[in-house]
């Protein structure tokens, strides 16, 4: 990970929500790069408010920000999330009626509240806010979560409609709706805080994040072995790759296990001291074969970078910038 785009990524998303903070979504291990060292990167940024989706995702990210700063998207299901949020201060986000009673039996205290506006997701539907118990909390931010940010689409401004009212209607500290592409639709949608997670991570939401957003992830895999091969030499698993020639091919530790899926397999590229190194055949579980030809100097135990414009390789690949992020496993030391 590049800590310095990760941080210069931040502070150009803070800079675009206009009157508007950014927070962070640090939810599935922060996209797959490690939730303690982004939250440690971003808090030392300057960012103050950090989302999570599971309470289990949390001592990861309390480690490094304070208790208050941390948000539980997917809120208390039972007591003993409740518990888990009264003895660390980390912040549920009430997402109905059941879970709004089940905190203010427990005594209540501050707490998020998501209202959903159109994405029929998580969220009190707004006929939900006029319930007794919604009047009993203490609301620090109020959100909602955009459905289609990332496409012109009449969606955003109908739910930007119902958000504005319940702005007009609902008491709560701050107002958040925006998620990365959100925060391109302009001021109008910022409220107080923004709550960006791809743009962080280098994925380009919107062209209009083209040249202002920096590449974070840049997944690399040793080489562990080298063979020759001759000409009619077949390769890897179902022999869907054959030389036509005397080639040289590097066996690397990485494979779909990885997060490095079978899409890739004939189409992904790696590269070495900027030469770029086509793979060879089918990816396997823990090892992908590319072609070292055009580099007679690369050695066991070098390290290849893997091709990983967020972008091009979703282009590439048919796989989602999300998905491209938070598939990297857990045999990658981050
Ligand atoms: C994941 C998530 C975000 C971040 O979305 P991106 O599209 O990755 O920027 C923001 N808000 C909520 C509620 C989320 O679940």
């Amino acid at each position: 990970m590049d800590a310095g785009a990760l941080a210069a990524n931040w502070q150009t998303l803070d800079a675009l929500s206009g009157a508007a903070s950014a927070g962070a979504a640090v939810k599935a291990n922060a996209y797959g790069l490690g939730a303690g060292r982004v939250a440690q990167t971003l808090t030392q940024a300057g960012c103050r408010d950090f989302f999570v989706a599971h309470w289990s995702e949390a001592p990861e990210v309390l480690a490094h920000v304070p208790a208050a700063q941390i948000a539980v998207l997917h809120g208390p299901l039972n007591a003993a999330d409740v518990a888990f949020a009264k003895a660390t201060g980390v912040i549920p986000v009430l997402n109905s009626v059941a879970q709004a009673r089940l905190w203010s039996k427990a005594g209540g205290g501050r707490c998020h509240v998501m209202v959903d506006t159109g994405l029929n997701r998580l969220g009190f539907a707004m006929d939900d806010l006029g319930d007794a118990v919604f009047a009993t909390l203490d609301i620090d931010i109020c959100l909602s979560h955009l459905a289609s940010a990332d496409e012109d689409v009449g969606q955003n401004a109908s739910q930007l409609a119902r958000f504005d009212g319940i702005r007009r209607s609902v008491r709560a500290r701050r107002f958040s709706l925006c998620n990365s592409a959100g925060i391109a639709l302009g001021s109008a949608y910022h409220a107080d805080l923004t709550r960006p997670g791809l743009a962080l991570y280098g994925g380009i939401a919107r062209p209009e994040f083209a040249g202002k957003i920096a590449q974070v992830a840049f997944p690399e895999a040793a080489v562990i072995q080298v063979r020759s091969l001759q000409a009619g030499d077949k390769v890897g698993y179902n022999a869907t790759f054959t030389a036509q020639q005397p080639m040289r091919a590097g066996i690397l530790s990485v494979g779909y296990a990885d997060g490095f899926l079978r899409c890739w397999s004939g189409k992904g590229r790696f590269v070495w001291q900027g030469r770029a190194l086509p793979v060879l055949g089918r990816i396997s579980m823990d090892l992908t074969i590319v072609d070292l030809t055009g580099v007679p100097e690369c050695r066991e135990g070098d390290w290849l970078g893997v091709v990983y414009d967020l972008p091009l390789a979703a282009k590439t690949s048919g796989l989602s910038q999300y998905e491209l992020l938070t598939l990297m496993g857990h045999r990658f030391s981050r």
